[in-house]
């Protein structure tokens, strides 16, 4: 390709991929050395019953604490780390500490809640990932109950029998499965008759228009029937208008999820916004 174009073209490009070659590097340099630092930290944002208005869980979502760039975002590195593996050990990482942190909330009195944990398709792939959870669980302390995993449509849609025996002996452990950004991958409905889930979580893009646009509304309205008879759960996220909370409630949706409530917050500004609030049942927002 050099020799096919100008000089200057090729030092064009060359000067272009150098740096984005070399940062993709970095990164992955930094990444690989983030478990050690202790650079990784979970946030927690709370899932909201709609029928009681309490908090009943809290969604655990990974932040990594660069020494440079701050705070990043799953955005900025989660490519990489699926690419690299480096998602293994970060996101066993991740169970632990999330199974950890339920466990002080259930010690220290902030109540039983459900803590979900988002798991990547590359650890139904490369993991016996049931065997993970239950060794998770039983060094954590952490009632089976109390731990929802959040699977992608990916991982649901490959025909592999490997994935569907490691769904089956999760749920005989005892945590519930939901299937997270329903609604945006393949929409096959096969797998939802054939996996045993319990939740179906309806993307944030359906919520979004969902008090301007009436075929998101028709959408919403579809997913929230057919959770209901097949006998599953559904929770709607991305919540961040009053408007949306109002029609979400009329259509029956059991739980809901968003800025309307809480950002994601560190665990120490989770439990006192938790506190503030007030326990289960009791909702100003609502
Ligand atoms: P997700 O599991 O669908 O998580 C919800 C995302 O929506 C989060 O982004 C959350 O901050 C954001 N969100 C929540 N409420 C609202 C709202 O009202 N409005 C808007 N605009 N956004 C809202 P976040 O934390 O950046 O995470 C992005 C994605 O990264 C997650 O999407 C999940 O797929 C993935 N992820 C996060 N933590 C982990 C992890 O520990 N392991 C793996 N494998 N993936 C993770
Ligand atoms: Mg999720
Ligand atoms: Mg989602
Ligand atoms: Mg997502």
């Amino acid at each position: 390709l050099a020799k096919s174009v100008g000089g200057n073209t090729w030092r064009f490009f060359a000067a272009d991929m150098a740096p984005r070659a070399s940062q993709k590097a970095e990164l992955e340099g930094e990444l690989r050395s983030a478990l050690k630092r202790q650079e990784f930290v979970l946030y927690y944002q709370p899932l909201i019953d709609l029928r009681s208005g309490g908090v009943v869980g809290a969604e655990a979502l990974l932040r990594w604490r660069h020494p440079r760039r701050g705070i990043l975002s799953p955005d900025a590195f989660l490519g990489l780390a699926e690419e690299t593996g480096l998602i293994l050990p970060i996101n066993e990482w991740v169970l632990r500490e999330a199974c950890r942190q339920g466990v002080v909330w259930q010690e220290t009195g902030l109540g039983v809640l459900r803590i979900a944990v988002n798991l990547s398709p590359i650890q139904f792939r490369r993991q016996k990932v049931s065997e993970l959870v239950r060794d998770v669980l039983d060094s954590s302390n952490l009632p089976p109950a109390s731990l929802e995993l959040e699977l992608t449509e990916g991982i649901l849609i490959s025909h592999d029998e490997q994935i569907v025996t490691q769904m089956e002996l999760l749920r005989s452990i005892g945590v519930s499965l939901s299937v997270d950004d329903f609604g945006t991958g393949y929409s096959s409905l096969n797998y939802i008759r054939n996996f045993p889930l319990h939740r179906l979580k309806i993307d944030r893009s359906f919520v979004k228009d969902l008090a301007n646009d009436p075929r998101a509304l028709a959408i919403v309205r579809t997913i929230i029937d057919l959770g209901h008879i097949l006998n599953l759960q559904v929770l709607a996220e991305g919540v961040e208008e009053e408007a949306q909370l109002a029609m979400l409630r009329a259509e029956g949706c059991d739980e809901v999820q968003g800025y309307y409530f809480s950002r994601p917050v560190p665990s120490e500004s989770f439990a006192e916004w938790l506190t503030t609030r007030g326990g289960e049942g009791v909702c100003g927002a609502l």
